[in-house]
Protein backbone atom coordinates (compact mmCIF):
# COMPACT_ATOMS: atom_id res chain seq x y z
CA UNK A 1 0.00 0.00 0.00
CA UNK A 2 0.90 3.36 -0.49
CA UNK A 3 -0.45 7.03 -0.22
CA UNK A 4 -1.49 9.15 -2.94
CA UNK A 5 -2.34 12.91 -3.14
CA UNK A 6 -6.47 13.33 -3.96
CA UNK A 7 -8.96 15.77 -2.95
CA UNK A 8 -11.77 14.66 -1.47
CA UNK A 9 -15.30 15.78 -0.06
CA UNK A 10 -15.46 14.96 4.20
CA UNK A 11 -19.11 15.50 4.29
CA UNK A 12 -22.44 16.14 1.91
CA UNK A 13 -22.29 20.08 2.76
CA UNK A 14 -18.29 19.93 2.67
CA UNK A 15 -16.11 21.43 -0.17
CA UNK A 16 -13.42 18.87 -1.86
CA UNK A 17 -10.21 19.65 0.05
CA UNK A 18 -6.78 18.23 -0.93
CA UNK A 19 -6.30 14.66 0.87
CA UNK A 20 -3.96 12.18 0.90
CA UNK A 21 -5.61 8.25 0.42
CA UNK A 22 -4.16 4.90 0.52
CA UNK A 23 -3.70 3.14 -3.20
CA UNK A 24 -2.99 -0.88 -3.16
CA UNK A 25 0.42 -2.22 -4.55
CA UNK A 26 -0.04 -3.68 -7.87
CA UNK A 27 -1.33 -7.21 -8.09
CA UNK A 28 -0.71 -9.85 -10.56
CA UNK A 29 -3.62 -8.45 -12.95
CA UNK A 30 -3.54 -4.78 -11.91
CA UNK A 31 -2.12 -1.39 -14.19
CA UNK A 32 -1.18 1.09 -11.91
CA UNK A 33 -1.68 4.63 -13.65
CA UNK A 34 -0.53 8.19 -13.32
CA UNK A 35 -3.49 10.38 -14.11
CA UNK A 36 -3.41 13.05 -16.67
CA UNK A 37 -6.93 14.21 -16.81
CA UNK A 38 -10.04 13.21 -14.89
CA UNK A 39 -13.34 14.83 -16.34
CA UNK A 40 -16.53 16.21 -14.13
CA UNK A 41 -19.55 14.03 -14.49
CA UNK A 42 -22.71 15.79 -13.03
CA UNK A 43 -22.82 12.50 -11.35
CA UNK A 44 -19.97 13.00 -9.20
CA UNK A 45 -21.86 16.40 -7.93
CA UNK A 46 -24.85 14.10 -6.71
CA UNK A 47 -22.84 11.84 -5.33
CA UNK A 48 -21.01 13.78 -3.03
CA UNK A 49 -23.59 16.16 -1.88
CA UNK A 50 -25.66 12.90 -1.40
CA UNK A 51 -28.94 13.71 -3.56
CA UNK A 52 -28.94 10.04 -4.21
CA UNK A 53 -28.95 8.82 -0.58
CA UNK A 54 -32.22 7.34 -1.30
CA UNK A 55 -30.95 4.60 -4.14
CA UNK A 56 -27.05 5.33 -3.64
CA UNK A 57 -26.23 6.56 0.05
CA UNK A 58 -22.60 8.27 -0.06
CA UNK A 59 -19.72 7.27 2.08
CA UNK A 60 -17.20 9.84 2.90
CA UNK A 61 -14.88 10.50 2.56
CA UNK A 62 -15.66 10.86 -0.95
CA UNK A 63 -12.93 11.09 -3.96
CA UNK A 64 -15.15 11.31 -7.01
CA UNK A 65 -13.91 10.87 -10.94
CA UNK A 66 -14.57 8.80 -12.95
CA UNK A 67 -13.21 9.91 -16.07
CA UNK A 68 -9.74 9.00 -16.09
CA UNK A 69 -6.78 8.78 -18.67
CA UNK A 70 -3.87 7.95 -17.59
CA UNK A 71 -0.29 6.78 -18.37
CA UNK A 72 0.36 3.25 -17.17
CA UNK A 73 3.61 3.42 -14.16
CA UNK A 74 3.54 -0.57 -13.39
CA UNK A 75 2.17 -3.79 -14.44
CA UNK A 76 1.39 -6.74 -12.73
CA UNK A 77 2.83 -10.24 -13.88
CA UNK A 78 -0.24 -11.66 -15.36
CA UNK A 79 -1.15 -8.49 -17.02
CA UNK A 80 -0.98 -8.99 -20.82
CA UNK A 81 -2.86 -5.52 -22.50
CA UNK A 82 -0.54 -2.96 -21.35
CA UNK A 83 2.81 -2.01 -20.61
CA UNK A 84 4.69 0.94 -18.83
CA UNK A 85 4.32 4.39 -20.56
CA UNK A 86 0.68 3.33 -22.41
CA UNK A 87 -1.76 5.74 -22.74
CA UNK A 88 -5.15 4.66 -20.25
CA UNK A 89 -8.32 4.89 -19.35
CA UNK A 90 -10.32 4.29 -16.58
CA UNK A 91 -14.72 4.93 -16.25
CA UNK A 92 -17.00 4.32 -13.58
CA UNK A 93 -16.49 0.71 -12.88
CA UNK A 94 -12.99 -1.02 -11.41
CA UNK A 95 -14.41 -4.65 -11.17
CA UNK A 96 -17.52 -6.93 -11.67
CA UNK A 97 -17.86 -10.63 -10.54
CA UNK A 98 -17.05 -11.99 -14.08
CA UNK A 99 -19.82 -15.25 -13.76
CA UNK A 100 -23.34 -13.73 -13.82
CA UNK A 101 -25.39 -13.51 -16.69
CA UNK A 102 -25.06 -9.73 -17.35
CA UNK A 103 -21.06 -10.24 -16.70
CA UNK A 104 -21.13 -13.24 -19.72
CA UNK A 105 -23.14 -10.60 -21.91
CA UNK A 106 -20.49 -8.23 -21.84
CA UNK A 107 -23.34 -5.85 -19.50
CA UNK A 108 -20.94 -5.34 -16.77
CA UNK A 109 -22.57 -2.42 -15.91
CA UNK A 110 -25.76 -4.73 -15.04
CA UNK A 111 -23.52 -7.37 -12.62
CA UNK A 112 -25.67 -7.08 -8.95
CA UNK A 113 -22.05 -7.37 -7.50
CA UNK A 114 -20.06 -4.40 -9.73
CA UNK A 115 -17.62 -2.21 -8.26
CA UNK A 116 -17.75 1.72 -9.05
CA UNK A 117 -14.64 3.40 -9.74
CA UNK A 118 -15.59 5.35 -6.32
CA UNK A 119 -17.89 4.72 -3.34
CA UNK A 120 -18.30 0.63 -3.41
CA UNK A 121 -16.60 -1.48 -1.14
CA UNK A 122 -13.31 -1.86 -1.74
CA UNK A 123 -11.85 -5.82 -1.42
CA UNK A 124 -8.60 -4.88 -1.30
CA UNK A 125 -7.65 -2.02 1.50
CA UNK A 126 -11.48 -2.32 3.18
CA UNK A 127 -13.04 0.88 3.39
CA UNK A 128 -14.61 2.13 -0.19
CA UNK A 129 -12.97 2.56 -3.45
CA UNK A 130 -11.52 6.34 -4.62
CA UNK A 131 -11.65 7.77 -8.06
CA UNK A 132 -9.95 9.93 -10.20
CA UNK A 133 -9.35 13.23 -8.39
CA UNK A 134 -6.39 12.03 -7.35
CA UNK A 135 -2.98 11.27 -8.42
CA UNK A 136 -2.88 7.54 -9.16
CA UNK A 137 -4.97 5.02 -9.13
CA UNK A 138 -4.87 0.79 -9.24
CA UNK A 139 -6.91 -1.00 -11.64
CA UNK A 140 -7.68 -4.63 -12.62
CA UNK A 141 -6.97 -4.44 -16.29
CA UNK A 142 -10.02 -6.24 -17.22
CA UNK A 143 -11.46 -2.81 -16.43
CA UNK A 144 -8.88 -0.53 -18.01
CA UNK A 145 -9.18 0.74 -21.49
CA UNK A 146 -7.03 1.49 -24.80
CA UNK A 147 -7.04 5.16 -25.63
CA UNK A 148 -6.27 5.98 -29.51
CA UNK A 149 -3.14 7.48 -29.40
CA UNK A 150 -4.69 9.92 -31.79
CA UNK A 151 -7.28 11.64 -29.27
CA UNK A 152 -6.04 14.84 -27.44
CA UNK A 153 -6.22 13.22 -23.98
CA UNK A 154 -7.74 15.82 -22.31
CA UNK A 155 -11.09 15.23 -24.56
CA UNK A 156 -10.63 11.75 -24.45
CA UNK A 157 -11.31 11.67 -20.77
CA UNK A 158 -15.17 12.17 -20.64
CA UNK A 159 -15.52 9.62 -23.54
CA UNK A 160 -14.86 7.37 -20.76
CA UNK A 161 -18.24 8.20 -18.87
CA UNK A 162 -20.66 10.73 -20.94
CA UNK A 163 -19.03 9.14 -24.08
CA UNK A 164 -20.24 5.81 -23.55
CA UNK A 165 -23.25 6.29 -21.60
CA UNK A 166 -24.77 8.54 -24.78
CA UNK A 167 -23.17 5.62 -27.14
CA UNK A 168 -24.22 2.32 -25.72
CA UNK A 169 -28.46 3.82 -25.94
CA UNK A 170 -28.39 5.07 -29.88
CA UNK A 171 -26.33 1.61 -30.32
CA UNK A 172 -29.05 -0.41 -28.68
CA UNK A 173 -31.90 1.43 -30.25
CA UNK A 174 -30.61 1.37 -33.21
CA UNK A 175 -29.96 5.38 -34.11
CA UNK A 176 -28.83 5.60 -37.55
CA UNK A 177 -29.77 7.19 -41.10
CA UNK A 178 -33.25 7.77 -41.48
CA UNK A 179 -34.16 8.60 -37.81
CA UNK A 180 -35.52 11.57 -36.70
CA UNK A 181 -33.51 11.57 -33.13
CA UNK A 182 -33.58 13.87 -30.21
CA UNK A 183 -31.09 15.09 -27.42
CA UNK A 184 -32.40 16.59 -24.37
CA UNK A 185 -30.09 18.63 -22.40
CA UNK A 186 -26.53 20.47 -24.31
CA UNK A 187 -24.35 19.33 -20.82
CA UNK A 188 -21.50 17.21 -21.03
CA UNK A 189 -23.42 13.77 -21.69
CA UNK A 190 -25.96 15.88 -24.54
CA UNK A 191 -22.97 17.43 -26.21
CA UNK A 192 -21.27 13.93 -27.14
CA UNK A 193 -24.92 12.23 -27.62
CA UNK A 194 -24.99 15.26 -30.37
CA UNK A 195 -21.44 13.73 -31.51
CA UNK A 196 -22.75 10.11 -31.87
CA UNK A 197 -26.21 11.03 -33.53
CA UNK A 198 -24.26 13.07 -36.28
CA UNK A 199 -22.19 10.31 -36.45
CA UNK A 200 -24.46 7.40 -36.67
CA UNK A 201 -25.97 9.32 -39.66
CA UNK A 202 -28.95 10.79 -38.00
CA UNK A 203 -31.23 13.74 -38.58
CA UNK A 204 -30.72 15.22 -34.97
CA UNK A 205 -32.65 17.63 -32.81
CA UNK A 206 -31.53 19.30 -29.65
CA UNK A 207 -33.54 20.64 -27.24
CA UNK A 208 -32.07 23.25 -24.93
CA UNK A 209 -32.98 25.48 -21.86
CA UNK A 210 -30.40 27.91 -22.72
CA UNK A 211 -30.52 29.79 -26.06
CA UNK A 212 -27.18 31.12 -25.41
CA UNK A 213 -26.11 27.20 -26.71
CA UNK A 214 -27.72 27.45 -30.25
CA UNK A 215 -24.83 27.98 -32.37
CA UNK A 216 -22.33 25.64 -30.63
CA UNK A 217 -25.25 22.68 -31.26
CA UNK A 218 -25.18 23.49 -34.82
CA UNK A 219 -21.53 23.37 -34.63
CA UNK A 220 -21.72 19.75 -32.84
CA UNK A 221 -23.33 18.48 -35.57
CA UNK A 222 -27.70 19.37 -34.53
CA UNK A 223 -29.58 20.03 -37.77
CA UNK A 224 -32.52 21.81 -35.49
CA UNK A 225 -32.37 23.11 -32.18
CA UNK A 226 -35.44 23.96 -30.15
CA UNK A 227 -35.71 25.98 -27.26
CA UNK A 228 -37.49 23.65 -25.14
CA UNK A 229 -39.29 26.68 -23.13
CA UNK A 230 -40.72 27.99 -26.30
CA UNK A 231 -44.20 25.88 -26.43
CA UNK A 232 -44.74 26.57 -29.99
CA UNK A 233 -41.39 25.14 -30.71
CA UNK A 234 -42.07 22.07 -28.81
CA UNK A 235 -45.43 21.80 -30.66
CA UNK A 236 -44.15 21.44 -33.96
CA UNK A 237 -42.42 18.55 -33.53
CA UNK A 238 -45.19 16.34 -31.69
CA UNK A 239 -45.13 12.34 -32.76
CA UNK A 240 -41.93 12.48 -34.76
CA UNK A 241 -39.24 11.15 -33.07
CA UNK A 242 -38.14 7.66 -33.53
CA UNK A 243 -35.92 8.18 -30.44
CA UNK A 244 -35.18 10.93 -27.73
CA UNK A 245 -32.44 10.86 -25.11
CA UNK A 246 -32.69 12.93 -22.01
CA UNK A 247 -29.41 13.86 -20.59
CA UNK A 248 -31.32 16.22 -17.73
CA UNK A 249 -29.58 16.40 -14.22
CA UNK A 250 -32.70 17.97 -12.82
CA UNK A 251 -36.49 18.05 -12.33
CA UNK A 252 -38.36 18.50 -15.75
CA UNK A 253 -41.54 17.56 -17.37
CA UNK A 254 -40.37 14.49 -18.99
CA UNK A 255 -44.43 14.24 -20.71
CA UNK A 256 -43.62 17.11 -22.88
CA UNK A 257 -40.85 15.26 -24.66
CA UNK A 258 -42.94 11.41 -24.34
CA UNK A 259 -45.51 13.45 -26.49
CA UNK A 260 -43.09 13.97 -29.13
CA UNK A 261 -42.36 10.64 -30.24
CA UNK A 262 -44.25 8.72 -32.77
CA UNK A 263 -45.86 5.26 -32.58
CA UNK A 264 -43.40 2.85 -31.22
CA UNK A 265 -40.96 5.31 -30.31
CA UNK A 266 -38.22 5.44 -27.31
CA UNK A 267 -37.00 7.93 -25.34
CA UNK A 268 -34.48 7.07 -22.44
CA UNK A 269 -33.01 8.32 -19.58
CA UNK A 270 -29.74 8.58 -18.40
CA UNK A 271 -29.91 11.84 -16.55
CA UNK A 272 -30.33 10.72 -12.93
CA UNK A 273 -32.59 13.71 -11.30
CA UNK A 274 -32.52 13.51 -7.38
CA UNK A 275 -36.65 13.26 -7.52
CA UNK A 276 -38.71 10.94 -9.13
CA UNK A 277 -40.44 12.22 -12.56
CA UNK A 278 -44.34 12.27 -13.07
CA UNK A 279 -44.90 10.65 -16.32
CA UNK A 280 -48.03 10.43 -17.57
CA UNK A 281 -49.76 7.11 -18.56
CA UNK A 282 -51.63 8.70 -21.52
CA UNK A 283 -48.63 9.75 -23.00
CA UNK A 284 -46.94 6.72 -23.25
CA UNK A 285 -50.30 4.70 -23.84
CA UNK A 286 -51.41 6.72 -27.11
CA UNK A 287 -48.89 5.79 -29.22
CA UNK A 288 -47.31 2.43 -27.61
CA UNK A 289 -44.39 4.43 -26.92
CA UNK A 290 -42.09 3.26 -24.10
CA UNK A 291 -40.00 5.01 -21.71
CA UNK A 292 -36.30 3.52 -20.31
CA UNK A 293 -33.42 4.09 -19.02
CA UNK A 294 -29.86 3.02 -19.81
CA UNK A 295 -26.11 3.01 -17.82
CA UNK A 296 -23.47 3.78 -18.79
CA UNK A 297 -22.00 0.56 -21.41
CA UNK A 298 -20.09 -2.35 -20.93
CA UNK A 299 -15.90 -2.78 -21.17
CA UNK A 300 -15.83 -4.19 -24.69
CA UNK A 301 -18.61 -1.66 -25.93
CA UNK A 302 -16.73 1.29 -24.31
CA UNK A 303 -13.63 -0.05 -25.96
CA UNK A 304 -15.25 0.07 -29.25
CA UNK A 305 -16.77 3.38 -28.17
CA UNK A 306 -12.87 4.82 -28.18
CA UNK A 307 -12.23 3.08 -31.10
CA UNK A 308 -15.01 4.52 -33.06
CA UNK A 309 -13.74 7.91 -31.39
CA UNK A 310 -10.06 7.41 -32.86
CA UNK A 311 -11.46 6.16 -36.36
CA UNK A 312 -13.83 9.07 -36.38
CA UNK A 313 -11.39 12.09 -34.69
CA UNK A 314 -14.51 12.46 -31.88
CA UNK A 315 -13.39 14.24 -28.69
CA UNK A 316 -15.36 16.01 -26.03
CA UNK A 317 -15.37 19.70 -26.26
CA UNK A 318 -13.55 20.44 -22.65
CA UNK A 319 -12.56 23.16 -20.59
CA UNK A 320 -9.30 22.57 -18.71
CA UNK A 321 -9.33 23.70 -14.93
CA UNK A 322 -6.81 23.11 -12.05
CA UNK A 323 -8.09 21.08 -9.03
CA UNK A 324 -8.52 24.47 -6.92
CA UNK A 325 -11.43 25.25 -9.31
CA UNK A 326 -13.20 21.99 -8.91
CA UNK A 327 -15.94 23.77 -6.06
CA UNK A 328 -16.23 26.45 -8.25
CA UNK A 329 -16.50 24.30 -11.40
CA UNK A 330 -19.70 22.35 -9.16
CA UNK A 331 -21.55 25.42 -9.06
CA UNK A 332 -21.24 26.29 -12.68
CA UNK A 333 -22.31 22.70 -13.32
CA UNK A 334 -25.27 23.81 -11.33
CA UNK A 335 -26.15 26.97 -13.65
CA UNK A 336 -25.87 24.50 -16.92
CA UNK A 337 -22.74 26.49 -17.18
CA UNK A 338 -19.98 24.64 -19.01
CA UNK A 339 -18.92 23.88 -22.42
CA UNK A 340 -18.88 21.40 -21.98
CA UNK A 341 -17.17 19.27 -20.29
CA UNK A 342 -14.70 20.74 -17.49
CA UNK A 343 -11.47 18.45 -17.31
CA UNK A 344 -8.92 18.49 -14.43
CA UNK A 345 -5.31 19.03 -15.00
CA UNK A 346 -3.96 16.20 -13.16
CA UNK A 347 -0.97 17.76 -12.53
CA UNK A 348 -2.16 21.08 -10.64
CA UNK A 349 -2.50 18.70 -7.70
CA UNK A 350 1.32 18.18 -7.68
CA UNK A 351 1.21 21.73 -5.80
CA UNK A 352 -0.76 20.47 -2.91
P1 LIG B 1 -24.42 18.56 -17.08
O1 LIG B 1 -23.15 18.73 -17.84
O2 LIG B 1 -24.67 19.39 -15.88
O3 LIG B 1 -25.62 18.74 -18.14
C1 LIG B 1 -26.96 18.68 -17.78
C2 LIG B 1 -27.75 19.56 -18.74
O4 LIG B 1 -29.14 19.41 -18.43
C3 LIG B 1 -27.50 21.04 -18.58
O5 LIG B 1 -26.38 21.50 -19.29
C4 LIG B 1 -28.79 21.64 -19.13
O6 LIG B 1 -28.76 21.70 -20.56
C5 LIG B 1 -29.84 20.62 -18.73
N1 LIG B 1 -30.56 21.05 -17.53
C6 LIG B 1 -30.04 21.29 -16.30
N2 LIG B 1 -31.00 21.66 -15.44
C7 LIG B 1 -32.17 21.64 -16.14
C8 LIG B 1 -33.54 21.90 -15.81
N3 LIG B 1 -33.89 22.29 -14.56
N4 LIG B 1 -34.48 21.76 -16.79
C9 LIG B 1 -34.12 21.38 -18.02
N5 LIG B 1 -32.85 21.14 -18.40
C10 LIG B 1 -31.89 21.27 -17.47
O7 LIG B 1 -24.58 17.06 -16.57
P2 LIG B 1 -23.98 15.70 -17.21
O8 LIG B 1 -22.66 15.43 -16.60
O9 LIG B 1 -24.15 15.72 -18.67
O10 LIG B 1 -24.97 14.62 -16.56
C11 LIG B 1 -26.35 14.66 -16.86
C12 LIG B 1 -27.11 13.68 -16.00
O11 LIG B 1 -26.76 12.34 -16.40
C13 LIG B 1 -26.78 13.75 -14.51
O12 LIG B 1 -27.98 13.55 -13.77
C14 LIG B 1 -25.83 12.60 -14.29
O13 LIG B 1 -25.81 12.11 -12.99
C15 LIG B 1 -26.41 11.58 -15.24
N6 LIG B 1 -25.49 10.51 -15.66
C16 LIG B 1 -26.02 9.28 -15.85
C17 LIG B 1 -25.23 8.25 -16.33
C18 LIG B 1 -25.84 6.91 -16.62
O14 LIG B 1 -25.11 5.92 -16.69
N7 LIG B 1 -27.13 6.83 -16.80
C19 LIG B 1 -23.88 8.48 -16.57
C20 LIG B 1 -23.37 9.75 -16.39
C21 LIG B 1 -24.18 10.77 -15.94
P3 LIG B 1 -29.31 22.99 -21.38
O15 LIG B 1 -28.54 24.17 -20.84
O16 LIG B 1 -29.01 22.65 -22.77
O17 LIG B 1 -30.79 23.05 -21.09
ZN1 LIG C 1 -20.32 10.06 -15.09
Amino acid sequence: MYNAKAYSAASATSPLASSTIPRRDPAERDVQLDIIFCGICHSDLHYVRDEWNSVMPAVYPCVPGHEIIGRVTKVGSAVTKFKPGDLAGVGCMVDSDHSCPACQSGLEQYCSNMILTYGSPDKHLGGVTYGGYSEGIVVDERFVLRVPSNLDPAGAAPLLCAGITTYSPMRHWNVAKGKKVGIVGIGGLGHMGIKFAHAFGAHVVVFTTSPGKKEDALRLGADEVVISRNADEMNKHAGSFDFILDTVSANHNINEYINLLSRDGNITLVGAPEKPLDVSAFSLIFGRRSLSGSAIGGIAETQEMLDFCGEHKITSDVEVIAIQQVNEAYERLLKSDVKYRFCIDMASLKSE
